[in-house]
């Protein structure tokens, strides 16, 4: 029997049975998508274990940062990290705003709040950072920034769901964070989203905003989209919050063993341990330096011909898409382009097992 690949994630499932008796309700009252019963259960359940005051959920994180940028009105530049996935940016484009991209740290591959000040314009309205692989950015330097020139301070916290940064929420910093809960992140809904925010003047506009702008049966006010999460993905999101804790500490049995086995090969760096922050185990990044002997691509492609199949995440850098590569240029951020051509996330979920991590990390060392 041929072996199977192992992939980088694989999702979280509750129990077929348990998910079966979430939904058969949904059999009885017909009432399918639209803030239903689940859509609001789940809304409640996730206030309390995200630690945030307010919340409204959404189809997927990618709608809900939409949403978000086009209720707090925003115009002007947003400067923001090219190291991320492609809808941090989108997000930003598709409400007219004009991207600046600013370089990483070295360490956590965070927005680097020293070079944040250089890019602010007269047109800045906002930060966006990434809280990348659920490293916590460096949200006090990057809030007295903002607070200094008046400017509004939006995470894309998609990696870093139920984690806690000096015992808050990780929701709980800047003005408004945003959540996926798609397949591959560590708490899904199939397809999901949230975004979590301090100014409560936000939830009316963003509850609207995820269901065509409609305010009334016969007043529609702003040019909404349709961001609802139905409540199939909402009781899937109720199954598996209640099994999350599980696996978070199954994960991080994953990390630790990847930590013990990684730790000591030369050239191998591994992502850095934030003080405190819990963090939620969500990726395994390798860094490839010049002292391992070989790059990036070889242990891609190594670990590829023993059926493993390891991540360029992120590469290529956003700046280099091409529907942005004619606007924007990475030798401006020289960092980012360096660590997108150095790293590798490793397979990395709750069910991976022992065996596997040694043979994966056997692999890596034998080159
Ligand atoms: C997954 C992800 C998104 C988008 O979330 P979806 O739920 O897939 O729309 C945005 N930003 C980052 C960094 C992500 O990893």
């Amino acid at each position: 029997m041929a072996l199977d690949k192992i992939l980088v994630t694989r999702s979280s499932l509750p129990e077929m049975e348990e998910y079966v008796e979430e939904i058969k309700e949904l059999w009885e009252n017909h009432w399918l998508t639209n803030m239903g019963v689940k859509h609001n259960q789940l809304k409640d359940m996730l206030i309390k274990y995200l630690r945030v005051s307010h919340l409204e959920m959404m189809s997927n994180g990618h709608m809900a940062l939409e949403m978000a940028l086009q209720a707090m009105k925003l115009d002007g530049e947003v400067i923001t990290s090219p190291f991320t996935f492609a809808s941090t940016t989108h997000a930003i484009v598709r409400n007219g705003l004009k991207p600046v991209f600013c370089d990483i740290e070295r360490d956590r591959y965070t927005m680097d709040p020293e070079k944040i000040e250089a890019l602010i314009t007269e047109k800045t309205c906002a930060i966006l950072p990434v809280h990348v692989y659920g490293n916590v950015c460096d949200v006090e330097a990057i809030q007295k920034i903002a607070d200094k020139h008046g400017l509004k301070v939006i995470y894309d916290a998609a990696h870093a769901f139920g984690e806690t940064y000096k015992g808050k929420g990780i929701g709980t910093y800047g003005d408004v964070s945003m959540f996926s809960f798609h397949a591959t992140k560590v708490f899904n809904t199939i397809e999901g989203g949230a975004v979590c925010f301090k100014d409560a003047g936000l939830e009316r506009p963003l509850y609207e905003l995820k269901n065509f702008g409609i305010h009334n049966a016969e007043e529609v006010r702003a040019i909404g989209a349709n961001a609802k999460m139905n409540e199939f993905c909402a009781a899937m999101g109720i199954c598996n919050l209640r099994h999350l804790a599980e696996e978070i500490s199954k994960r991080k049995m994953v990390y630790e063993k990847y930590m013990s086995e990684l730790s000591t090969v030369k050239g191998i760096k591994l992502n850095p341990v934030q003080e405190d922050l819990v963090s939620n185990y969500a990726y395994f990044p390798i860094v490839v330096e010049d002292e391992f002997g070989c790059d990036r691509d070889v242990v891609w492609q190594k670990l590829a011909e023993n059926d493993i199949i390891a991540r360029k995440y992120f590469y290529p850098l956003v700046n280099e898409y091409e529907c942005y590569r004619k606007m924007h240029n990475s030798a401006d951020t020289p960092i980012a382009k360096d660590i997108s051509m150095r790293v590798l996330t490793l397979p990395m979920y709750a069910d991976l097992d022992m065996h596997t991590v040694e043979r994966i990390c056997a692999v890596i060392k034998g080159i």
